[in-house]
């Protein structure tokens, strides 16, 4: 067995999920929609099954979904990329993310990473022969703490790998965030892959910036996308990556080592999504924003301390009001087996040392009768 994968348990979110079944209880852990994606996208991929397309794509991904990812890149940020070099497609941001990682690492590079952080990113930089440097953010204002980040970077540093919107803490990173963080990248010369999954899904007017966007950036940022998050189709595991043409080469070299390619109606389709117009991309993210705000009211006013959410599929909150005797894995499991609502503990972001212990996550992307139920249970348990 390898060490590295004998040391990791199962993600925090499949354990919740599966606690969630066993209890009967509404799932507001894992990060999922319990609604379809729009009709026309998931229409287009049974269409294309039945056009009889279904063998092997090319390995960067079908021309239609590339040349959507680029128009996609032009038309929410002004970034000019050619389809033909600079875009990869992948089987999900996850794969998205393990290719960008082995396209630049080498064993006892340094990869700095942001907590609260991802789950896989850790195992992910250990498995490829990385060395993760964390950088903390901490609850409740998650600030960048500017002083550690620059610390953290230095000679060995290969990359920086983050995600903005983030996941958990709902943090949209503003210009003044990113320009340090590119200013480190260029003075310490390492890439950035930045992981971009909730880049349509801001809040109170918040938007995302790309870090590729920022003046010297192009060259060094991988940046990811997932179909998952922008179409409300998790379980597509679509992904796509926009790199630089120095840099998308070696990328497309790992990805044919992983996957090499990724299911060509699903691909079809997301190109139809990408295309879709700019009603579509607002209505996603006011829509999500109106189950954020009921699931925040709600849970403001059985006690929580929540925290603001300006994008992403998640709230935080303190359940310290709620004078809880236990930390935040004994709240989660409490809450599930009695209150029948499941949530995530945020200590599972922070694989460093002192976790922070008493907040919870919890995902709105539910139909608002879920979220009005699950508040029902909350209120009915207090
Ligand atoms: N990055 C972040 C921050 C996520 O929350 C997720 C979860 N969906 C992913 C990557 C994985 O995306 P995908 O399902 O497209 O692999
Ligand atoms: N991204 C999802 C979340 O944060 C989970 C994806 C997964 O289960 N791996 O909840």
């Amino acid at each position: 067995q390898n060490d590295l994968l004998s040391a990791t348990g199962t993600t925090v979110f499949t354990v919740m999920s599966a606690l969630a079944t066993q209890h009967g209880a509404i799932n507001l852990g894992q990060g999922f929609p319990d609604y379809e994606g729009p009709e026309d996208v998931v229409r287009a991929a049974a269409d294309a099954l039945l056009d009889h397309r279904n063998q092997y794509p090319p390995l960067t991904g079908l021309p239609e979904l590339r040349q959507a990812v680029a128009a996609a890149n032009r038309r929410f940020y002004g970034l000019e990329v050619d389809p033909d070099s600079e875009v990869i497609v992948t089987s999900g941001a996850t794969e998205a993310l393990t290719a960008c990682l082995m396209a630049v690492l080498n064993p006892g590079d340094e990869v700095v990473l942001l907590e609260p952080l991802y789950d896989i990113y850790l195992p992910l930089v250990k498995l490829l022969g990385g060395v993760p440097k964390l950088v903390r953010l901490s609850p409740p204002k998650w600030e960048l703490p500017r002083a550690e980040l620059a610390a953290a970077f230095g000679p060995k540093t290969k990359a920086i790998l983050f995600n903005s919107p983030m996941n958990p803490a709902s943090k949209v990173f503003t210009a003044a965030e990113l320009a340090f963080i590119a200013e480190l990248c260029q003075r310490h010369d390492t890439y950035a892959v930045c992981d971009e999954v909730y880049e349509h899904l801001t809040f109170d007017g918040w938007k995302h910036i790309p870090l590729m966007t920022l003046p010297g950036m192009r060259e060094r940022c991988m940046r990811i996308g997932s179909a998952g998050k922008t179409f409300s189709l998790t379980g597509w595991k679509v992904g796509y990556i926009t790199a630089d043409r120095s840099l998308a080469p070696n990328v497309a070299k790992a990805h044919q080592h992983l996957t090499f390619t990724t299911a060509p109606n699903l691909q079809r389709a997301v190109a139809v999504g990408l295309s879709k117009d700019d009603a579509y991309f607002e209505s996603l993210s006011t829509e999500l924003q109106a189950r954020r705000d009921r699931l925040a009211e709600g849970l403001a006013a059985l006690g929580f301390g929540v925290l603001p959410a300006r994008g992403s599929y998640f709230i935080t909150a303190d359940f310290t009001p709620l004078g809880f005797a236990g930390d935040d894995v004994a709240f989660c499991r409490h809450l599930t087996e009695v209150a029948k609502v499941t949530a995530i503990p945020v200590s599972a972001f922070y694989p460093g040392p002192d976790a922070p212990r008493h907040f919870v996550r919890f995902a709105f992307c539910k139909r608002m009768e879920v979220l009005e139920e699950a508040l029902s249970r909350l209120a009915a348990w207090k």
